[in-house]
């Protein structure tokens, strides 16, 4: 699955990006935080964009194009991304088309989370005062005046992109002042509804509930159920990998209980002195 979040600083993308990743076991791509590491590590983009940051203007186009293009390649992003902060400008959308035909990647939707103006400003006063709780650096971009710069490059040169993705049948527009969990609940009915997502195969909650339906429902195809989710999530992860496990154990948790409840039946056939023989009893309750 390939997402775009857009919307202005203090929008919740990030928030909503990172719920996101832990629901469907994609990666988080945010040119911002990109740009801030090679900021930190003074590389020649760091050097590049420092000033530009700081003073709440826009990177130029082909550096993050660039970024982004080279962080498409790498492993992790191949089952599926989240662009957070990036496309922000006309050009840097059709450079991303580009890049994404190239590649033989497909778009699935592009989220704007639309928020009262008003809002923003606490919005992001509220997120510098839990940076200072937690002893995290706070951004130098995360002041008064250079949020309303931002909020007119905003305004100037990302606001387009609505036009633009809605004019390509992209675009889904959801309430970003709602509670946090509402809004990626909205979210995922919005990937439900756009097919991006499959009922019951968003990742690792899935795999979860299912290890532990699978022993309680003994049974072959029980199992099989656990196993399919088993293999999923084994791709995304670390946490993914143990809820792979679980699922795994959840398999021969089934296979056992499946065997036990044939042993029993063949048991009470004998006694009764059925005429079903028990071989075939045992074939038929193994296959349930
Ligand atoms: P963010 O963390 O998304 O708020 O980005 C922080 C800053 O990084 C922005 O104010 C810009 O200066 C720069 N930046 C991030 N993404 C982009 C982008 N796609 N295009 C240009 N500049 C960007």
């Amino acid at each position: 699955m390939r997402i775009i979040l857009l919307g202005p600083p203090g929008s919740g993308k990030g928030t909503q990006a990172q719920l996101l990743v832990q629901r469907y076991g994609i990666v988080q791509l945010s040119t911002g935080e990109m740009l801030r590491a090679a900021v930190a590590a003074g590389t020649p983009v760091g050097l590049k964009a420092k000033e530009i940051m700081a003073s709440g203007g826009l990177v130029p186009d082909d550096v993050v194009v660039g970024i982004i293009s080279d962080r498409i390649d790498q492993p992790d992003a191949r089952h599926g991304f989240i662009l957070d902060g990036f496309p922000r400008t006309v050009p840097q959308a059709e450079a991303l088309d580009e890049l994404l035909k190239h590649k033989h990647m497909k778009l699935d939707a592009v989220i704007e989370l639309r928020v009262n103006e008003s809002a923003l400003l606490s919005r992001v006063e509220t997120r510098v005062a839990q940076m200072r709780e937690r002893g995290e650096e706070v951004r130098v971009d995360d002041t008064p005046e250079v949020l309303t710069k931002r909020l007119a490059s905003y305004r100037s040169q990302t606001e387009p992109l609505i036009h633009y993705y809605s004019e390509r049948r992209k675009l889904s527009t959801i309430d970003g002042m709602m509670a946090i969990d509402e809004v990626t609940r909205a979210i995922h009915r919005q990937l439900l509804a756009l097919g991006a997502v499959e009922p019951k195969s968003h990742g690792k909650s899935y795999a979860r509930s299912a290890a532990k339906a699978a022993p309680a429902k003994t049974g072959a195809k029980k199992a099989k159920v656990a196993k399919k989710a088993a293999q999923k999530p084994a791709k995304t992860g670390k946490k993914a990998a143990k809820s792979a496990k679980s699922a795994e154990k959840a398999v021969k948790g089934a296979k056992k209980a499946a065997k036990k409840t044939a042993k029993k039946t063949v048991k009470k056939a004998v006694k009764k002195g059925s005429k079903k023989s028990p071989k075939k009893v045992t074939k038929k309750r193994a296959k349930r």
